[in-house]
């Protein structure tokens, strides 16, 4: 048996070490010169700079990707987990748990009474949207002071344009099991299991960068693959080096790569052309800031642009270095405004809400950006691919680096159950998949 793998960021490295562990043959196909995807670090003046995620959790999977790659020693945790929202004019701590919520500043004693009525609520519907979810269950000041802010903010995105039957389907699940969302949080939380966020010493790309060195005799850089066809059992995998033929195929790329690769061969592949991404702006600011946490998201209620900021420099030591987050589905155009502009806004947005003045290191544009999650994602429904072709990407299951590293693992199991002609559980559902509703 040989895998063809498109796309070597994090879930198609991580693939293609449990297949070379499992003993299975692969060759992986990166378009770009450079592993990792969206996980993106630039050093610039000797400054860690991220331009995709800010951090991962430090689950089993993630550590055992990085023995593998010998990276293992290069973890850096975060030192805390406080994390902000600036709403009515303050920066308030995020309550992460029932002592916290009882002393945030976010809520007034009303909006608190409110959301502890969600037991009297009815569950979620998979036809409502996040937004009107959550102001149901929880009432609009708790929605519009921190829920919204926080999970919109793991996608860059609008919750009001957000299906729950995507966006919130395991917190749904969830719901169903512990009686209310609140029950199901107490839980989560009481368990204290979350591995602790982290990055690595050179920043979140020395992952990837590893993983790939380590397999790089199963890895093709600047190699895009243009058309994947059916030939008998086998697949002709056709790249700009030319065609290579391999037994089973796995997609990890971007929806409209995936629609113009797979769109032949693939039912329903083609229309996810039309999934919905949310362009992002980072601006890098250096700060001399005397807080201490993750950062802070921007409340709905706020007249800034900034959707929030990460503390890099608190996190992770990184010398003075604060991301600020503009543009996603608010303001996607913002994205396209001048260096100058971006830079101006970001400074006096910072200023505002932290009353700390900063200077800009560095700009970066990202896109894609991240998958929205929102009512394009109904496309999921038709898909459907035949024996032998997998999809395994943030957008047909749940999007954290720890969740795509346990896809593959998972994954690449099924594979080698088929190819010891064992019969195979389903290895992924993409037609009903959910989004992270952490960064898990
Ligand atoms: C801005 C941002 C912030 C995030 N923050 C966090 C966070 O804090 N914590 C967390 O856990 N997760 C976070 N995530 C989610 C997580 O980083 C991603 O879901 C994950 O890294 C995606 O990895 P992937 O390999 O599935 O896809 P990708 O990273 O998109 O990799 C796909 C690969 O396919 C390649 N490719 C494209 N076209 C072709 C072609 N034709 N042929 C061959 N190769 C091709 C691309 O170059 C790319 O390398 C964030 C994501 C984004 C975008």
């Amino acid at each position: 048996m040989r895998v063809g793998i498109i796309g070597g960021g994090i879930t198609g490295l991580a693939l293609t070490h449990y297949l070379a562990e499992a003993g299975i043959d692969s060759v992986t196909f990166e378009g770009s010169s450079e592993a990792g995807g969206v996980i993106q670090t630039r050093h610039v003046d000797g400054r860690v700079l991220e331009a995709g995620p800010q951090r991962m959790r430090k689950t089993p999977g993630v550590v055992e990707l990085a023995k593998a790659a010998g990276v293992e020693d290069a973890f850096v945790e975060a030192g805390t987990e406080k994390l902000y929202v600036y709403a009515d004019g303050d920066l308030g701590r995020a309550p992460l748990s029932i002592e916290e919520f009882l002393r945030t500043d976010l809520l007034s004693w009303p909006g608190k009474a409110r959301m502890l009525a969600e037991v009297f609520t009815r569950p979620g519907m998979e036809q409502e949207s996040a937004r009107d979810l959550f102001v149901r269950k929880f009432g609009t000041e708790a929605y519009e002071n921190f829920i919204g802010p926080l999970y919109g903010g793991i996608y860059g995105s609008d919750p009001a344009e957000m299906p729950a039957a995507y966006a919130l389907d395991s917190l749904m699940e969830r719901e169903q099991k512990a009686g209310s969302f609140l029950q199901a949080f107490r839980k989560r939380v009481g368990q204290g299991s979350k591995a602790p966020p982290t990055s690595m010493e050179r920043g979140m790309q020395q992952l990837p960068n590893a993983v790939a060195e380590h397999y790089s005799d199963r890895i093709e850089f600047e190699t895009p693959v243009t058309t994947v066809e059916a030939v008998g059992d086998q697949f002709h995998v056709e790249t700009t080096d030319g065609t290579e033929t391999v037994d089973h195929v796995v997609c990890t790329t971007p929806a409209s790569v995936t629609a113009d690769v797979l769109g032949d061969i693939a039912d329903g592949v083609a229309e996810l052309d039309s999934l919905r991404y949310n362009p992002l702006a980072l601006v890098y600011l250096d700060a001399n800031l005397d807080g201490e946490g993750f950062g802070y998201q921007v409340g709905y209620g706020e007249d800034l642009h900034t959707l929030g900021a990460s503390w890099n420099a608190s996190m992770f030591d990184r010398d003075g270095v604060h991301t600020i987050f503009l543009g996603g589905m608010h303001e996607p155009e913002l994205v396209s405004e001048s260096d100058d502009r971006l830079a101006e806004i970001a400074i006096e947005e910072f200023e505002t809400v932290t009353g700390t003045e900063a200077s800009v290191i560095d700009i970066a544009r990202l896109e894609p950006g991240f998958p929205a999650w929102d009512q394009s994602w109904w496309a999921l429904e038709d898909v459907e691919t035949p024996e032998g072709i997998d999809l395994a990407t943030n957008y047909t299951a749940r999007m954290g680096i720890p969740s795509r590293v346990r896809e593959a693992r998972e994954l690449a199991e099924s594979i080698t159950d088929r190819a010891e002609n064992e019969p195979a559980a389903p290895s992924t559902d993409a037609n009903r998949a959910t989004p992270a509703a952490s960064d898990d």
